[in-house]
């Protein structure tokens, strides 16, 4: 591999080196703590989707680009696990000092190739700081249990280790606080990683990983691969990797779910979602309004906990759509540098589909109620444009009520009641999160316990869970049993080992051929 570029400690600028085609500075993968052009001919274009032009290229893995990274990861392994858990906190409360502090820089280059408004950029970073702040308290999750004299003169014991080499395959819409929902947990417990991001928005996690390197991180421990599904399949194939974290679409998260199992190895795949809210005719329909409207258009709605469905019971309903609308009247929709509401959607043809959907909405009988077509935009004019729109009225065998649209369209389905809106949210194939409004506390109880999602807000419009819960939805919104963060994370990355020990005792001496029990 061509190495074109040593990581220098002061310098977290991004990995551009020699330009590709049409001179536009290339994204390089990060192998064994340095930038490195792999041998991968292929490479794609990175937008700044305010601007709607390609700002940079980024390069695509090739197989053994992939396996050079994973050779690093392992070489690295043996000495990272060894490291004293002393040592390894060290380094994670000084990346998490220097994310703190630098979060700045992280925040622009968010809003440069994903769109995203500044304010929202920072948000994402804090929530991702949050599981940094966890890992530095990994060793209270991770220390074993210990059983004294289980039989006489025997002693029982269970420890955690690192599983080994890990892979992590991220998303778009969250470019820096995916990466850090998995790495720094796997880090922190011992393990060696090799992170393939979007290759959408990619400089976010190089830039993260040459921080971990700034923070004292050795070489190979956190390397980066960028690509397509040649560089996801090297990884889910390889022998070498123990483990898959995948985050993204439900196809492709069944798809790596199905992959990686196969290849034996443990996976954590958390898929996508159409998200509920239901407004409870006792509900302050103000909040109620708020939220719904903070929750379908923050980050264009391209958010996995985004509310794209509002469950609106009959007797409210009229007067909550009025509401909603009004309240997308004050919205205001640009370049994320300006300070406006909402940025950009990620591509053009992101951003085609998306509209694509009044079209359907129309056909099928719902009412557009605001077309975000016709919003002013506070932007270059070949910016990836849609404005906040509101569709009444969506039927449930519509594709705008059945798709996952991952744009700024908040569809409003009628309810009659309590019971209709919680079968509907339980008849979705999807279970990630889902919100009630309501001001009877025996009402939201029911709904706690009655409904097949993972993650509920009770008056609480997008409810990811803080760092010492675990994050991750049911039915197709999670394959595999392990939630991301919190308890469930460090379990994931750890494998435990029971010991049991007796120390030399000559009364137990003798021939028993029976199975061991306790005396
Ligand atoms: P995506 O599934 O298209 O891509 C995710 C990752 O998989 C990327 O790294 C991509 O390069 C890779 N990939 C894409 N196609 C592949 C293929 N055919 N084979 C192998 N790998 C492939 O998802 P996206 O568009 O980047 O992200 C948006 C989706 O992620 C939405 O569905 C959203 O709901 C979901 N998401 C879910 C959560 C969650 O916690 N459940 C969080 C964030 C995003």
């Amino acid at each position: 591999n061509d190495r074109t570029d040593r990581g220098d400690a002061q310098d977290a600028s991004l990995a551009e080196t020699q330009p590709l085609d049409g001179g536009l500075a290339s994204i390089e993968h990060w192998i064994d703590g340095a930038s490195v052009a792999g041998d991968g001919a292929r490479s794609g274009p990175v937008y700044n989707p305010a601007r709607g032009v390609e700002q940079k290229r980024v390069r695509f893995a090739s197989t053994d680009d992939v396996d050079a990274a994973v050779q690093a990861a392992a070489r690295a392994f043996p000495k990272w696990r060894d490291t004293s858990i002393a040592k390894r906190q060290q380094v994670m409360f000084a990346f998490r000092e220097l994310l703190n502090a630098r979060s700045g820089e992280l925040a622009a280059i968010l809003t440069s190739e994903h769109g995203k408004v500044l304010s929202d950029a920072a948000g994402e970073i804090a929530r991702g700081l949050e599981v940094v702040e966890l890992a530095c308290a990994m060793p209270g999750y991770t220390k074993g249990e210990y059983s004294e004299n289980v039989s006489t003169g025997i002693d029982v014991y269970s420890m955690r280790q690192p599983v080994g080499v890990v892979g992590i395959i991220s998303p778009f819409n969250f470019p820096a606080m995916v990466p850090l929902w998995f790495f720094p947990l796997a880090i922190a417990t011992g393990n060696t990683v090799v992170l393939k991001p979007s290759e959408k928005d990619p400089s976010a996690a190089i830039w993260l990983a040459r921080l971990m390197q700034e923070a004292g991180l050795p070489d190979g421990v956190l390397n980066v691969v960028h690509g397509d599904k040649v560089a996801v399949d090297a990884l889910l194939e390889h022998p070498v990797v123990r483990s898959i974290s995948f985050v993204g679409s439900t196809p492709i998260a069944k798809y790596i779910y199905a992959t990686a199992t196969a290849n034996g190895k443990r996976v954590q795949a958390l898929g996508g979602a159409k998200n509920h809210m239901l407004v409870l005719p006792d509900a302050d329909l103000d909040l109620a309004a708020d939220a719904a409207v903070n929750a379908g258009f923050g980050s264009a709605g391209e958010r996995c906990m985004a509310v794209s469905v509002v469950l609106a019971v009959d007797s409210v309903a009229d007067e909550l759509v009025e509401k909603i609308s009004e309240r997308m009247s004050r919205l205001t929709t640009g370049d994320g540098t300006r300070g406006c509401d909402m940025g950009p959607l990620i591509t053009r043809e992101h951003r085609d589909k998306v509209v694509g959907y009044l079209d359907v909405a129309k056909t099928d009988g719902a009412t557009v109620v605001v077309d975000g077509r016709e919003t002013p935009i506070d932007g270059d004019d070949d910016g990836f444009w849609l404005g906040p729109t509101l569709v009444d009225k969506v039927s449930l065998e519509s594709s705008v009520y059945r798709d996952e649209i991952f744009g700024p369209v908040l569809g409003i389905v009628r309810v009659d009641g309590y019971q209709e809106g919680l079968d509907v949210i339980n008849a979705s194939p999807y279970g990630n999160g889902t919100a009630i409004f309501t001001n009877d506390g025996g009402a939201a109880r029911r709904f706690q316990r009655e409904v097949t999602v993972g993650m509920i807000g009770i008056n609480v419009p997008i409810p990811v869970p803080v760092a010492y819960h675990s994050f991750g939805g049911w039915k197709d919104s999670l394959f595999g049993d392990a939630k991301a963060y919190g308890a469930r994370g460090f379990d994931f990355y750890t494998q435990e080992k029971a010991v049991t020990s007796r120390w030399l005792d000559p009364s137990h001496g003798g021939l028993n051929l029976g199975f061991p029990q306790h005396d």
